[in-house]
Order: C-alpha cells, then structure tokens, then sequence
C-alpha cells in the first residue's frame, strides 16, 4: 500500500519536495497552500542561485549548494519538457570586487573550486572592464566569474514543479490552509482545517516558511522569523553592455539580474531586521539599493522603474539555516523550512534530504 504524504506549504521548498517524491510510485501525495503556489517569499526571490561563487567550501553548507546546482543542471531542462513551459534562466554571475577586498581569499576559492572541478575565474580590473562594458568605468577591482552558476525566475519554476507533479498524480489544494497537526497517534497523523473533516496522512512535511513555527509550536520550538526584502524592476530601451554576455553582477550584495525580452533588471534585495519586534520597509533602504546599482551601471539611471515588491525570507533563529529535520514524538514529521536568503538556490538538495529521511 502506497504511503499518504501530506505536505504543508507550497513555495519552492514545498513545490520541489513534492514533484520529487512524486517520481516514486510508493507515495500518495496532497500539497496544501493556503493561498495559490509561490505567493509568500518565493514570489519575492529574485532566484540567483549563489552555489560555487559562495565561499562555502566544505560540509553541510557547501554539500547543499554542490548538490542543488547539480541538480538544477537536469532539473530545468526535465521540467520543460514534461510541463511544456519556457523557465527563464540567466547563465552565470559576476561578482565584482572592491578594491579593498582580500583578493587572495578569491583567489583560493577559484583554486579550490577547480580541485573541485568546478569553474570560478578571477578576472583582473581591465578584463572585468572589457568583459562588461555596462559597469563604471572607474570601477578599479577584480570580478570573480562564475560561469555554472544560475539565476532562475522562482515563480515560472515552482509553476513549472507544480504541473510537473500534477501529472505525476500530486493532488494540490490550494487556498487551503491548514490550522494544526496532531501527532499523538503512531499510526498516522491528522491535519486540522477551518472547514473540512480531519485529513488523514501517514507522513507530513511542513514546508510552510514562517507559518512553520505555528504549525509546529505543539511539537517541536522552530523559530523562523520575517527578514525583509525590497526590490525594484528597471526597464532599459537596450540591454546592458554586450547581449551575449549578460550575467547577473553582483556589487556590495546588490544583484542586478537580466531578466526576459524586455531590456528589464531585477536589482535586489535589501537585507531589513524588524525593529523593536516591528516589520516596516524602509524607504531609505530601497533607495541605497538603487544607489549602488546605478553607480554599479550608471546605464541604470536612464531606467525607468516599472515595478518595486517586497518580501520575507524565513530566517531560522538562533541556528543555522535552513532547518530540515525530524519532529514530534513519532518522527511522522518532517519539517523543512528557515532557508532564509537561499530556499531557491538550497529547494533540490533539501527535497533529496526529505526524501532520504522518508525511508527511515
Ligand atoms: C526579496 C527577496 C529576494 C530573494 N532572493 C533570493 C535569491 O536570489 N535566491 C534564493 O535562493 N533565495 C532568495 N530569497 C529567499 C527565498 O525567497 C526563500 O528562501 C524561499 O522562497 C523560501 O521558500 P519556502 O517554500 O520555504 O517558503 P515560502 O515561499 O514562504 O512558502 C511557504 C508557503 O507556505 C504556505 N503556508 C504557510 N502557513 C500555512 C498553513 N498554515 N497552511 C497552508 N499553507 C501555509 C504559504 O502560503 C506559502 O505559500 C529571496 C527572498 C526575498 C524576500
């Protein structure tokens, strides 16, 4: 008898566990939102997936980086084909330098990368200018370029996971939400909603971002709590420096992301704390963003901004991200949640885990 999965939440965390499960004929499986698929902070993401350009080199942190970006390699082009959609990608990332930074950590990184046998290139100040033409010309610092590395847009993504597990027999229930799991049983677990009668499931999977400390405040404390991001959507009437290389650039962690036929650039995300327990965007933050962009690719300017969003990443509190673990007295549930700046990038490596613990 196939096993029930029930699992809670679907951004891309949620969207990626279920169209992975979905390939093994052992599982039944519902995906509960409580609004339509990839509205929370996946909607927000701008899906640069920062794998071999990070510094993270050994361990679980680089193992989950390694693991997702060698996924992703077949993951897109599978997902097209079985969901028969485009999934807009933009190839490589070009983070530059300031004039202040310890090339030699960089230098080592490409080193070790390529032991690795990965690529990481460290461009010198006049190749970085003549490679990207669109940056400042009195930019004076090295570039690091990443060529494997990727942005992805998160929302066609997890739209593209979503009717890829449909027809894979994945049932989703959208505007659902669910308001408690109970787990006292050791034969199953129940899920509580508003209106309909208790569902029954043999695992669940919580992939509910930060509805996953209220979901699993009975079982387990996992704290996750809101960091803000602010973005904006520039318009160009041309692209940025050569159209044949257009990477996204990365400048004092501010991502200028080519995306689609429009001469459009996603430049993000501000990194804002609640003050005093209190959410609010700051104005002054979005305007520090566009700051750096513009000095970062003075062509920015002549932009015109056609649309600025918000939203908040799940940040584990008080550990490290994210949180892929096992809950409750009965271990039927799974939780993974918390993947803060990185849930696009980290979504393949976390549905591998969740996968593994299954069989346990
Ligand atoms: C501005 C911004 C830029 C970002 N850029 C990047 C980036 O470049 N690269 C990257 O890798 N990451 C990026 N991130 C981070 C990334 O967005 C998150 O890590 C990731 O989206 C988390 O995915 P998730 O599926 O866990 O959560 P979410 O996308 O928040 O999904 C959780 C889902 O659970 C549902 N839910 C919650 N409670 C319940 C309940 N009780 N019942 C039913 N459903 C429920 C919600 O409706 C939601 O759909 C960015 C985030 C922001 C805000």
């Amino acid at each position: 008898m196939s096993t029930r999965i029930s699992i809670i939440g679907c951004g891309i965390i949620g969207a990626t566990i279920a169209y992975e499960l979905s390939q093994s004929t052992e599982y039944r499986i519902d995906v509960y939102d409580r609004q339509q698929p990839a509205q929370a902070a996946t909607g927000a993401a701008l899906g640069v997936l920062m794998g071999i350009i990070s510094q993270k080199v050994k361990g679980r942190a680089w193992n989950l980086r390694r693991d997702s970006i060698r996924r992703y390699q077949t993951l897109i082009p599978e997902l097209e084909q079985i969901a028969g959609v485009k999934i807009p990608v933009t190839q490589g990332i070009v983070k530059l330098l300031s004039p202040e930074e310890d090339l030699a950590k960089w230098v080592e990184l490409a080193t070790t990368r390529q032991e690795q046998e990965w690529k990481l290139e460290v461009w010198n100040p006049r190749q970085t200018l003549t490679n990207l033409p669109q940056i400042n010309r009195q930019f004076r610092g090295h570039a690091v370029y990443s060529p494997q590395d990727l942005q992805v847009d998160p929302v066609a993504l997890t739209t593209a996971l979503v009717a890829a597990a449909q027809l894979n027999g994945v049932n989703f229930h959208f505007d659902r939400a669910i308001e408690s799991i109970e787990a006292d049983s050791p034969d199953c677990c129940d899920l509580l909603t508003p209106d309909l009668p208790t569902l029954n499931s043999d695992r669940v999977i919580v992939t509910a971002g930060l509805g996953a400390t209220n979901l699993l405040s009975p079982h387990a404390p996992i704290d996750i709590q809101p960091v803000l991001g602010q973005a904006v959507q520039i318009r160009l009437s041309q692209p940025l420096g050569n159209p044949d290389l257009q990477p996204v650039i990365v400048s004092e962690d501010v991502n200028i992301v080519p995306c689609g036929g429009n001469n459009d650039y996603w430049v993000g995300a501000t990194v804002e704390f609640p003050l005093d327990g209190v959410m609010v965007a700051q104005g002054a933050c979005l305007e520090r963003l566009y700051q750096i962009a513009i000095a970062t690719c003075p062509d920015l300017a002549q932009g015109e901004i056609v649309r600025t969003w918000q939203g908040l990443r799940p940040r584990p509190n008080h550990r490290p991200a994210p949180v892929i673990d096992r809950v409750g007295k009965n271990h039927r549930i799974l939780v993974a949640t918390g993947h803060y700046r990185n849930g696009v990038l980290l979504a393949p490596a976390t549905a591998r885990i969740i996968s593994d613990m299954l069989l346990v």
